[in-house]
C-alpha cells in the first residue's frame, strides 16, 4: 500500500493519482473482497489487543469530496470491530461555542484516549478546505493553519497516538453518477443537499486546496494516503490493509495479569 502514501515534501497533483483499482476483472475483485474479510477479522483482534494493552491511541481521519464514500468506508471497514472500542466523530460546520474558540479546540477534545480508536469523519482539514474555498476566513488566517495542523498532529503522535489520514479520491464523473443516484433512488434521496451541487461547481478549487493540504501536512509521523475510491471494494481494501499493517507495527502485547494466577482456585 506504500504506493498510495504521500511522500513528505513531495508535490501532489491529484490528476496523477489513480481513482481506480489496479485491475478490475471479476476474479481480482472477488479475491480482494476475500482478503478484506480476513483483514476485518485481523482488525477486530488488533482492536482487542489495543484495548487490553491500553498504551496506544489510534486516530483514523477520513476526508474526501461529497459522495467520496466516507460513511460507507466507516460502515464497511469497521463493522467487524467491537463497537465499545470505537468512537466515530463527524465534524460539521462549527457551532457558535466552537467558533468562539480556536479551530482546533473542538478537534483536540475528540482525540482518542489510551486503547481507543477514534474515527474522524471530516476533521480540522475542513479549516483549510471549505474555509479556504468558500472564503470563510482571509488567506492569511487559513495559510498559517498548515503549519499549525502539522504541529498539532506531531503533538498527538509524540504523546502516543498513531495518526493515519485517508483522502478518498474519486473522479469527477464518478461523483456525477453518485449525485444522480442520490436524486433518483428513493432510499438515497434524503441525503440530497443543495450544498453538494454548489461544491461540485468548485471542483478545481477543492482539488487545489486538497493538493496543498496533502503536500504540506503529509509527514512521516502522520502520513496521508490517497485512496483510489471509485470502486468501493478497492477503497475498503486499501484502508483496511493500511490500518492493519500500521497496527501490527505497534508490536502490541497482552499485558501480564497483576495477580499470581497459579495461586488462584475457583471454588
Ligand atoms: P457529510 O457531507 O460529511 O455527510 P454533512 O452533509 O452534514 O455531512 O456536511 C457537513 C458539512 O459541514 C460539510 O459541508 C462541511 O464542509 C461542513 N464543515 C465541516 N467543518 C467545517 C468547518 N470547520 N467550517 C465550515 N464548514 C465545515
Amino acid at each position: 500500500m506504500k504506493e498510495y502514501r504521500v511522500k513528505p515534501g513531495a508535490k501532489v497533483q491529484l490528476k496523477d493519482w489513480s481513482t481506480q483499482p489496479p485491475q478490475k476483472d471479476e476474479a481480482f475483485k472477488e479475491e480482494t473482497k476475500r482478503r478484506s474479510a480476513k483483514l476485518g477479522l485481523k482488525l477486530a483482534e488488533l482492536q482487542e489487543l489495543l484495548w487490553a494493552e491500553h498504551k496506544h491511541r489510534v486516530l483514523v481521519l477520513l476526508q474526501g469530496l461529497d459522495t467520496a464514500g466516507k460513511d460507507s468506508t466507516i460502515r464497511h471497514v469497521f463493522s467487524p470491530i467491537n463497537p465499545q472500542g470505537l468512537r466515530v466523530q463527524s465534524f460539521k460546520a462549527p457551532t457558535a461555542p466552537e467558533l468562539a474558540h480556536d479551530y482546533l479546540w473542538r478537534v483536540h477534545a475528540q482525540a482518542p484516549a489510551n486503547g481507543e480508536i477514534a474515527i474522524f469523519n471530516r476533521s480540522h482539514y475542513e479549516d483549510v478546505l471549505v474555509v479556504r474555498v468558500r472564503g470563510l476566513q482571509p488567506e492569511k488566517v487559513w495559510r498559517r493553519r498548515y503549519r499549525q495542523i502539522a504541529d498539532f498532529e506531531r503533538l498527538l503522535v509524540e504523546e502516543g497516538t498513531l495518526v493515519l489520514k485517508f483522502f478518498l479520491h474519486i473522479d469527477k464523473d464518478e461523483q456525477k453518477k453518485r449525485l444522480e443516484q442520490r436524486l433518483l433512488e428513493k432510499r438515497k434521496q434524503w441525503k440530497w443537499d443543495p450544498a453538494d451541487q454548489r461544491d461540485r461547481g468548485f471542483w478545481d478549487q477543492y482539488a487545489q486546496a486538497y493538493e496543498e493540504a496533502l503536500e504540506r501536512t503529509g509527514t512521516d509521523e502522520a502520513p496521508w494516503h490517497i485512496v483510489p475510491a471509485d470502486k468501493k471494494w478497492w477503497r475498503d481494501y486499501v484502508v483496511s490493509e493500511t490500518l492493519v499493517s500500521a497496527l501490527e507495527g505497534l508490536a502490541m502485547q497482552y499485558p501480564q495479569s497483576k495477580a499470581d494466577l497459579s495461586k488462584i482456585q475457583i471454588v
